[in-house]
């Protein structure tokens, strides 16, 4: 038995955990009778990867083959992003897409379909997937693509490890000349203005928006976008980064080394913080040339930043809503998260665009991303939130999510029965791969 929880420390529940070194391995594991689902690195935010049986994937982790010729990886579904950015980068490839930390895993991407800063032009990661290996509940595997065992493949992406465990992926990088992004950043003072910032945006690769999420008024919505290219060789000036234009320095890892007491986040540190950098950005325009790993993946550069939420744990709370109801919706959540004064430092918001998965989290619109220390508050404050973006035809993303209720599930995700269904069928009546969340949300029993 081991004390675990995903990365907002709520909840935490003690549970037999297991991991596997081959195929062999897991299939002895599923020989044992019960409930289980695969747990990947454990960077979901709620309980999307918790259970009292868990198979940890993270040893799982070898590069199978590269084609040079069309970039296609396959690994296996225990490889981190970080492990494939480490080796391909200086071979001049990129992931076609990444989340916000490059600390998951390959199966966790899949499951979660997740998505980055270029959805509105390169879509979700399961968008690139060529093909995928899973092992069932009886053992057995099957290979799925999207035209081979597509119905199997359409229901695992964005799955949340419901229907097996993803044992490899093949899927396809893209080719980079230089480690770095042409960066842009944008200082917007109010909703209005970053609303505007993203429709003009829609031609860059990249973009997304820190927001103030406790500034109010005519401020409120107050932001920075950020958004960005891969720099061409011709496009580097230092000496050093001509010379090797595919490295990166490392830079400083920082760590938070123990939990923060509950008291050290209050409105007032977070108003302070907020302030600085906002601030930080002069108004305006600026151009920047920075390494990919400032550019994507600021937070990874301090281990174990959740201590900082201290031991009541966080939630995220991320929703996206329609195109259409963007500019009112946007508003009228955002005013009732500012008046609760509740939400913390890390808002982000970003315009997706089309997209039409099974069960995956984005639909053309505007979606925002902000953390909540746990607390009965912050709980009435979602209920309200809840019915806001149901309201306007929006779901939350179930990677974040860690408490929404079965009803909402229910009401926002438009084949939430059909996917019961389907897992229900894949179980063959017996349920096998199950969650918290997804017991909560009532999709296994
Ligand atoms: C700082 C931070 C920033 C983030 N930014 C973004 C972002 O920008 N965009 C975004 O989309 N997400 C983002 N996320 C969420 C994160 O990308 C997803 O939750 C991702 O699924 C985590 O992967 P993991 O490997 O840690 O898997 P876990 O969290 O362990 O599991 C996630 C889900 O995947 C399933 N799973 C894992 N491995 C397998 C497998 N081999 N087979 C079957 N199912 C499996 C689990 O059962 C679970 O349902 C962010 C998270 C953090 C902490």
């Amino acid at each position: 038995m081991r004390t675990i929880s995903d990365w907002g420390n709520y909840p935490v529940i003690e549970a037999d955990v297991a991991g596997f070194d081959s195929v062999g391995q897991l299939r002895k594991q599923l020989e044992d009778p019960g409930e289980l689902i695969a747990f990947g690195n454990g960077r979901s935010y709620g309980d999307a990867s918790l259970q009292k049986r868990m198979v940890l994937t993270r040893r799982f982790s070898k590069f199978l083959s590269f084609d040079e010729s069309s970039g296609t990886l396959c690994c296996d579904s225990g490889v981190l992003l970080s492990e494939i950015l480490d080796v391909f980068v200086p071979r001049g490839w990129f992931l076609p897409v990444t989340p916000g930390t490059k600390l998951i895993t390959v199966g966790g991407a899949i499951a979660a379909d997740v998505h980055g800063k270029n959805h509105h032009v390169d879509g979700s990661f399961g968008q690139h997937i060529l093909s995928m290996d899973i092992m069932r509940n009886d053992g057995s595997i099957i290979t799925c693509s999207p035209t081979v065992n597509a119905e199997f493949f359409k229901v695992t992406v964005g799955g949340m490890g419901l229907t097996g465990v993803i044992l490899n992926a093949s899927f396809r990088l893209k080719r980079i000349e230089t480690a770095f992004i042409r960066e842009e950043t944008v200082r917007a003072a109010n909703l209005g203005e970053i609303m505007d910032c993203f429709e003009v945006s829609v031609g860059w690769t990249y973009s997304v928006a820190w927001i103030d999420c406790l500034a109010k008024g005519d401020s409120m919505g107050r932001s920075i976008m950020m958004r960005g290219e891969h720099a061409q060789t011709h496009e580097l000036v230092s000496p050093t980064h001509k010379h090797a234009p595919l490295k990166v320095n490392k830079g400083m890892q920082l760590a938070v080394p123990f939990r923060f007491p509950n008291f050290a986040l209050n409105p007032l540190s977070m108003k302070a913080f907020n302030f600085a950098y906002y601030n930080k950005c002069r108004p305006g325009t600026h151009q920047h040339l920075v390494d990919y790993n400032s550019f994507f993946y600021p937070l990874d550069a301090i281990s174990n930043w959740n201590r900082i939420y201290g031991k009541r744990g966080f939630t995220q709370y991320q929703f996206v809503i329609p195109k259409e109801a963007g500019r009112e919706g946007m508003a009228r959540i955002l005013k009732r998260i500012t008046d609760s004064g509740l939400g913390s430092f890390l808002a982000v918001l970003k315009l997706f665009g089309e997209q039409d998965s099974f069960m995956s989290f984005p639909m053309e619109g505007y979606t925002l991303a902000l953390d909540f220390p746990i607390s009965q508050k912050a709980m009435e404050l979602f209920k309200e939130l809840d019915a806001m973006v149901a309201d306007y035809g929006g779901r939350l993303y179930l990677a974040k999510d860690s408490r929404m209720d079965a009803a909402m599930f229910e009401k926002t995700y438009a084949n939430a029965d059909e996917f019961r269904q389907a897992v229900t069928l894949l179980n063959e009546g017996e349920t096998r791969f199950a969650s918290l969340q997804s017991k909560r949300i009532g999709i296994t029993n």
